[in-house]
C-alpha cells in the first residue's frame, strides 16, 4: 500500500476514534455523578454495567487510538510496514485490512499468547 494512502486511512481513523472516545467520555459518569447512583438496587445495577461498557468500549477504542498513532509515528521514520518484531515486510492484504497493524501475523500472534 502507498504510504500516502496508509497516511490518510490512519488519520482518518485516528479521528474517528478521537471523536468516538470524546463522546464516551461524554457520556460516562464520573465520580461525582456516581455518587449520586438511585437507592433502587436493581437501577443501580444496570447504571452501573451501562458504564462498564462503556469503559470497555473505551479501554478498546484508546488501545486502536494508540496503535493507529504508533503507526503513524512508523510513517513519519520510514519504519512503517515492517514488523516491529522480527522486521520483516508485513504483508500487503494484512496492511490493507488493519493499517494499524505493527507486526506481521506470525509474531501478532506469539505477542498476544504473551498478554494472555
Ligand atoms: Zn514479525
Amino acid at each position: 500500500m502507498e504510504t500516502t494512502v496508509a497516511c490518510k486511512r490512519l488519520e482518518e481513523m485516528r479521528d474517528d476514534l478521537d471523536r468516538s472516545i470524546s463522546i464516551l467520555q461524554g457520556e460516562r459518569p464520573g465520580p461525582v455523578a456516581s455518587a449520586g447512583y438511585p437507592q433502587d438496587s436493581a437501577d443501580a445495577g444496570s447504571t452501573l454495567s451501562e458504564a462498564d461498557r462503556t469503559e470497555a468500549i473505551l479501554v478498546s477504542a484508546r488501545g486502536q487510538r494508540d496503535e493507529v498513532l504508533a503507526a503513524l509515528a512508523r510513517l513519519a521514520d520510514n519504519s512503517y510496514g515492517l514488523c516491529v518484531d522480527c522486521g520483516n515486510q508485513i504483508p500487503e492484504g494484512r496492511l490493507d485490512a488493519r493499517p494499524e497493524a505493527a507486526r506481521c501475523v506470525g509474531c501478532q500472534a506469539k505477542h498476544a499468547r504473551r498478554r494472555r
